[in-house]
Order: structure tokens, then C-alpha cells, then sequence
């Protein structure tokens, strides 16, 4: 699996200044008062690996995302999220299997849309979705446990449970690649 090793955010959301999270090995714990930002880090990763809904954002427009501003500092136009992913095992997909590091980056822009590089090349969403998607991770992960996802799980219909067992069982990915097969 690829390892996460560095979260970087430029503009997104509080993080003005650029602000740099290193994952080291074992367990990361984030801490600090109401409203400093923790639940902005964690969209920040969801961000990045490729989420699609503004309203997971805690917002209505993508845009959102950008540093709006305060009464002290005005506002951004661009906001910028890079993660460092440890590919030593080579278990990325192939398209990105040549390099040990993938440094992923996605960028917005207030008056356009997002767009992806990894490694400084431009990528579409979607090979950024199934990168994440083949490490159990990605942006609607079940390993990312949102407020009131439990009790929506223990509601949810068998169809949708069924979906949070293919993921455990790491056969997402190859569920999404299938469909991509058939439209083809
Ligand atoms: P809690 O402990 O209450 O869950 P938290 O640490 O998770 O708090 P967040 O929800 O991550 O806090 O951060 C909320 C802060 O981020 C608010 O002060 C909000 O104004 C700020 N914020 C959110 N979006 C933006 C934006 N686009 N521009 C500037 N600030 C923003
Ligand atoms: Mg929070």
C-alpha cells in the first residue's frame, strides 16, 4: 500500500500560510481548540485525493475551499493541497509505478475549476481517484469515519452495507475499473 508521508495546504480553507503536516509511522493525532482546523486538515486529504461534492466540503460551491478571508487578511483566489505518498513498494497503479515518491497536488482557482498533477504532470481526476481508491483510502473511504456515519451505516439498506464490505475486502477499486471497461 502506498504510505502517506506529507500533507501540505496553501489557501485551503483557514490555512492561509502554507502549512505542512508530516505523517510520520504509528498513529498522527491532531489536537487543539474549537473551530482551529482539524476538520479542515481532514478535508484537505479528502480534498486532494479527489472528492467531487462541494456539500462534503462544508460548502456550497467548490470554491468554498479557498481562504475567504478575515477581518486581517483578505482573501485568496487560490487555494493548493499536495500529499507525499511513499510508493517504495510499488503497489500505486501502473501509470504511476516508475517513481518511489508521488507527490500529488490539486489546485483551485476562484474563477475556474481544479485540475491534478502528480509528480508536476497533469493528470485527470480519475487516475487520482483510483490511485487512492486502490489503497483503501479515497476520498469517501469508509477508513475516514465523518460525524454521523455510524448511525447511517446501522440504517443503511443491505445493497449499501454491501458496499462498505467490498471496500474493507479492497475490491473497490476494481469495481470502478470494470465500469470504466464497460463504457468504453
Ligand atoms: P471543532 O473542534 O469544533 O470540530 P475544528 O478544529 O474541526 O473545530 P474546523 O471546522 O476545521 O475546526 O475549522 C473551522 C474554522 O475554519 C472556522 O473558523 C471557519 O471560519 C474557518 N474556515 C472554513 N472555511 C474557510 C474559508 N474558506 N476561509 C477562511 N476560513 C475558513
Ligand atoms: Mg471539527
Amino acid at each position: 500500500m502506498v504510505q502517506f508521508k506529507s500533507l501540505r495546504l496553501t489557501g485551503f480553507k483557514s490555512f492561509v500560510d502554507s502549512t505542512e503536516l508530516l505523517v510520520e509511522d504509528g498513529l498522527t493525532g491532531v489536537v487543539g481548540p474549537n473551530g482551529c482546523g482539524k476538520s479542515n486538515l481532514v478535508e484537505a486529504l479528502r480534498w486532494v485525493m479527489g472528492e467531487t461534492s462541494a456539500k462534503q466540503m462544508r460548502g456550497s460551491d467548490m470554491s468554498d475551499v479557498i481562504f475567504g478571508g478575515t477581518s486581517s487578511r483578505p482573501a485568496r483566489n487560490v487555494a493548493e493541497v499536495t500529499v507525499v505518498l511513499d510508493n517504495a513498494e510499488r503497489k500505486a497503479p501502473a501509470m504511476f509505478n516508475d517513481h518511489e515518491t508521488l507527490e500529488v497536488v490539486r489546485r483551485i482557482e476562484r474563477s475556474g475549476g481544479s485540475n491534478y498533477k502528480v509528480n508536476g504532470k497533469d493528470v485527470r481526476a480519475r487516475d487520482v481517484q483510483l490511485l487512492f481508491a486502490d489503497a483503501a483510502t479515497g476520498a469517501r473511504s469508509n477508513a475516514m469515519v465523518s460525524q454521523g456515519k455510524i448511525g447511517a451505516l446501522i440504517g443503511a439498506k443491505p445493497s449499501q452495507r454491501r458496499l462498505v464490505l467490498e471496500e474493507a475486502a479492497g475490491i473497490t477499486g476494481l469495481h470502478s475499473r470494470r465500469h470504466e471497461a464497460e463504457l468504453r
